[in-house]
């Protein structure tokens, strides 16, 4: 058995009356890609929020490698190698896509890292995600697909243990998609992703196994076999899965 990466337990958050996320229990094994699912509004982002700590929570605990980060801040967890990826692009759109990325690679290393190591690590980032070719474009002229993976790209100048992805592939075409899910392969070959997907054809193809969210709780949890199999999931979600809103 794999070593855990991150457990929560209990974790919880609380908007005025709504539990956002409940009690979650949550256990990751390291060098697994993990889907989670579920229906708009079921407490995923908040979830991978509080794993990040861009979001404090009302109860509970965040483990990772076996200690209590609960309290520790998102750049702290940065320094530990968590790295997550936002639902909404993030990016500097009047810098380069080399300064960009040298943002992210300098919070992980502190700011005076040596320059050498920063230009090396914006350098791997962006040949990993094919942007190469743009590091001294403004990252505001590149096309929306092209700053997504720019975003991914500065997930990875992180040099994560654990790379967090909120829906990386809403509004890309299904040419970039498909590149998308052979960079995810290979990013799971040094670090465990946890991947929030609308896309089932995207979940189906990476997942080794994927976590339902409703109400803030978790509803199923399996390999992509078992969850399609899955009474109560086809019942919550998988037969809401045509609706584009979604
Ligand atoms: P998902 O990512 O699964 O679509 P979210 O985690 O974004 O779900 O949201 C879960 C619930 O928490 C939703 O009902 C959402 O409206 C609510 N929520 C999320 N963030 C906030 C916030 N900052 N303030 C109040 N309610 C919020
Ligand atoms: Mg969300």
């Amino acid at each position: 058995m794999a070593e855990v990466i991150l457990e929560t337990k209990g974790l919880s958050r609380r908007f005025e009356g709504l539990m956002a996320v409940d009690a979650v229990d949550f256990r990751l094994e390291q060098g697994e890609i993990r889907a989670i699912i579920g229906p708009n509004g079921a407490g995923k982002s908040t979830f991978v929020g509080l794993i990040a700590g861009r979001i404090a929570p009302t109860s509970g605990t965040v483990a990772f490698r076996g200690r209590d980060i609960t309290r520790l801040s998102a750049p702290a967890r940065v320094r530990l190698g968590i790295a997550y990826t936002f639902q909404i692009t993030n990016i500097y759109a009047e810098m380069t896509v080399a300064e960009n990325i040298a943002i992210a690679a300098q919070s992980r290393r502190g700011l005076f890292g040596p320059e050498a190591v920063i230009r090396e690590a914006v350098a791997r980032a962006a040949q990993t995600v094919g942007l190469s070719d743009r590091l001294s474009d403004t990252a505001g002229v590149l096309s929306y697909g092209h700053q997504r993976l720019l975003e991914v790209a500065m997930g990875l100048a992180l040099d994560p243990e654990l790379l967090i992805l909120d829906e990386p592939t809403q509004g890309l075409s299904d040419g970039e998609i498909d590149g998308f899910v052979t960079l995810v392969r290979h990013l799971a070959e040094t670090a465990t992703v946890l991947l929030i997907e609308h896309n089932m054809d995207v979940v189906m193809a990476l997942a080794r196994r994927i976590t339902v969210m409703e109400r803030g709780r978790i509803l199923a949890e399996g390999t992509p076999a078992e969850i399609t199999a899955n009474p109560a999931v086809q019942d919550a979600y998988l037969g809401g899965m045509s609706d584009p809103s979604g």
